[in-house]
């Protein structure tokens, strides 16, 4: 692992590391993937997809079962790749230059998708620089803390990619359709969760929130699929037939959560998700879209090492 290097020093040091903060809050871009120049550009225009901020989500306005024009799995297989190739490259330099992180949150309905993405997205790309957290029910320490303490303990490190399967959003969402808390306590969070993304984003962190937004018949679909098949029935609780029945309530929970946290600083995507070679094109090129956009740099090469000769 690269090392800290400026931690251990004092006095000028930590000025300078202090104006470094800054620098990069300067540099944090509020519309990433629009900023990339791409030959040929986007087609269609991907970002189309984010929630602008100030904007109301209606889940209803997005087919979950949009694919453009491709038709099956096979036509995406090259697109998938290149894509793939991009974070793998990009994510190296990222750890190389170990100034800044990338957070991504994936949120979703039971059967979303979420463990899928991560499998399909990030093959090839280096394990050492990526971690998934997956967040469960709390534990009692953790709810005996605020309700942030288990996601900030998470978040990247510098040089690091971090994924988050279920997140800090988990507050706003189960918790409040199964009333775990009353409405005066999960309220509130949707400002105390855009202020934590604000202050990761100063911190060098940009913040990327994807929704795998599927249909309830495909959700039934793949519900049936986990029964019928020995391999994954584990995957199958009883308990999901009762979020199920909550589908509506979920789909409020997400427009509020996804409409009032969507910020320039850390905005929301709503991904159509019912064919997963669709979901995982379209995730993809935005996490390589974004990673271009904040353009990591190998670090310069320690002067004069041109001439060393590696003795025998
Ligand atoms: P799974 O993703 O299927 O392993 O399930 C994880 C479970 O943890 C889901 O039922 C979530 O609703 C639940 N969960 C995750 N975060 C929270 C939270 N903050 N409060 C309550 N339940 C949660
Ligand atoms: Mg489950």
């Amino acid at each position: 692992m690269p090392t800290g290097g400026r931690s251990g020093k004092a006095g000028g040091a930590a000025k300078a590391a202090a104006d470094k903060t800054t620098d990069q809050a300067a540099t944090v871009t509020t519309r990433p993937e629009r900023r990339v120049v791409d030959r040929p550009p986007p087609d269609p225009d991907y970002p189309r997809y984010r929630v602008e901020p100030g904007s109301r989500l209606r889940l209803a306005d997005v087919d979950p079962d949009e694919a453009e024009h491709y038709r099956r799995k096979k036509d995406v297989a090259d697109p998938l790749k290149r894509q793939r190739e991009r974070i793998a490259d990009l994510q190296a330099r990222l750890y190389a230059e170990h100034r800044r992180s990338l957070l991504i949150v994936l949120q979703a309905m039971d059967t979303g998708g979420k463990d899928g993405t991560i499998k399909g997205v990030f093959q090839g790309v280096n394990p050492q620089g990526c971690r998934v957290a997956s967040f469960k029910a709390p534990s009692q320490e953790e709810l005996d803390h605020d309700f942030l303490w288990r996601y900030h303990e998470q978040a990247p490190a510098k040089g690091m990619i971090q994924i988050f399967n279920r997140s800090h959003y988990e507050d706003v969402l189960v918790v409040r359709v199964k009333q775990l808390v009353p409405e005066a306590v999960w309220r509130p969070r949707y400002q105390v969760i855009n202020q934590f993304e604000q202050a990761l984003t100063l911190a060098g962190t940009t913040v990327l929130k994807f929704l795998l937004h599927i249909s309830k018949d495909e959700q039934k679909r793949r519900l049936e699929s986990r029964l019928a098949d020995p391999e994954k029935r584990w995957k199958f609780q009883l308990g999901d037939l009762k979020e199920r029945a909550l589908w509506d309530d979920y789909r409020r929970a997400f427009e509020d959560a996804v409409s009032e946290c969507t910020t320039p600083h850390a905005p929301w995507y709503v991904i159509p998700a019912d064919k997963k070679w669709y979901r995982n094109l379209v995730v993809a090129r935005t996490i390589a879209d974004t990673l271009a956009a904040m353009d990591p740099r190998y670090p310069p090469a320690e002067p004069g090492l041109g001439k060393v000769v590696v003795p025998d």
